[in-house]
């Protein structure tokens, strides 16, 4: 079998039109537009070309952008302090402090000052809670974007038997929860799994979520399975996933590439959860 490609590029270019014409709609009806808030810490590169995308895509969905850089050896209270400001400025509908942050400073205290319903990153204690006990709250971004993935192409989720390898707080498991809550039966795999391609077999649909290039092989993969790889890794000859995209292609009936697959949905649906911050902040339904 050759696997049915799933075209994340394709998918977040009409989430992110789907967001245009949502901030159109808002202004249209006499609200303001969403403004996104990115606060980044430091001169790390790659953190650098996150948010500079972030802010240009949120420009280019109609939104407003509110950057804020920090120095690497910026002090805990002086980015408190910024966050706090952020939280009561009330053109700020989503806040998103870029992680990983610098080794000297907090992060958990950090993200607790965001407000949960500024939390476009769905990080905070409280949206984690919302999400657990199935009521409507922001949700982390990137499993966000595999849900819609798996929504734009029609896979069965209810009754369906579902693996998600990796328990991160940012993946793992939100991930979990989601497609739980879908009447999914699932199976959360970890570092301390024994026998991973034999829990991975059972998968209808298989989420890789561990960070480790290659993890899963056609070995662990059921004929006809879909396949979703969340692992992005710099090597030599380009990116490359937790998944080993070639051979599991020949058994899956349909996966994620890298790049190209998960990778555009997670700002996406960083977009899409501005607009909706925003619209419950402005007092419209969302
Ligand atoms: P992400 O940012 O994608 O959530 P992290 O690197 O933060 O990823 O987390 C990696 C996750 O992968 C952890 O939850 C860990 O339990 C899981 N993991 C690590 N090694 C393995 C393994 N060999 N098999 C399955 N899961 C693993």
């Amino acid at each position: 079998m050759t696997a049915r490609v799933i075209d994340g590029t394709a998918v977040a270019r009409r989430v992110r039109e789907d967001v245009a014409r949502g901030v159109e709609k808002l202004l249209a009806e006499g609200g303001t537009a969403p403004g996104l808030a990115t606060v980044l810490i430091g001169e790390d590169p790659a953190s650098e070309v996150y948010v500079r995308n972030k802010r240009r895509l949120c420009v280019a969905a109609g939104m407003a952008d509110h950057h804020r850089h920090l120095p690497g050896d910026v002090d805990q209270a002086t980015v408190a302090a910024l966050l706090d400001e952020l939280a009561a400025d009330p053109a700020v509908s989503g806040i998103l402090l870029q992680l990983p942050t610098p080794e000297h400073l907090d992060s958990e205290a950090l993200i607790a000052r965001i407000p949960a319903e500024k939390d476009v990153d769905g990080l905070t204690t409280a949206n984690a809670g919302l999400l657990a006990q199935g009521r409507p709250g922001l949700r982390p971004c990137t499993p966000a974007g595999v849900m819609t993935l798996l929504e734009e192409y029609d896979v069965a989720l209810s009754g369906a038997e579902a693996v998600v390898v990796g328990r991160s707080v940012l993946v793992g498991k939100p991930m979990a929860q989601l497609l739980l809550a879908q009447n999914a039966t699932v199976t959360i795999a970890h570092s301390r799994t024994r026998d991973l391609a034999e829990v991975c077999r059972r998968a209808d649909v298989l989420v890789v979520a561990a960070g480790i290039p290659g993890l899963v092989g056609a070995d662990a993969v059921k004929p006809g399975a879909t396949v979703i790889d969340v692992g992005i890794h710099r090597g030599e000859d380009g990116l490359h996933g937790d998944v080993e995209y070639d051979a599991v292609a020949e058994v899956a009936g349909a996966i994620t590439p890298v790049p190209g697959g998960v990778g555009p949905m997670t700002i996406a649906m960083l977009l899409a959860n501005t607009l909706t911050a925003a619209t419950v902040q402005q007092g419209r339904a969302s």
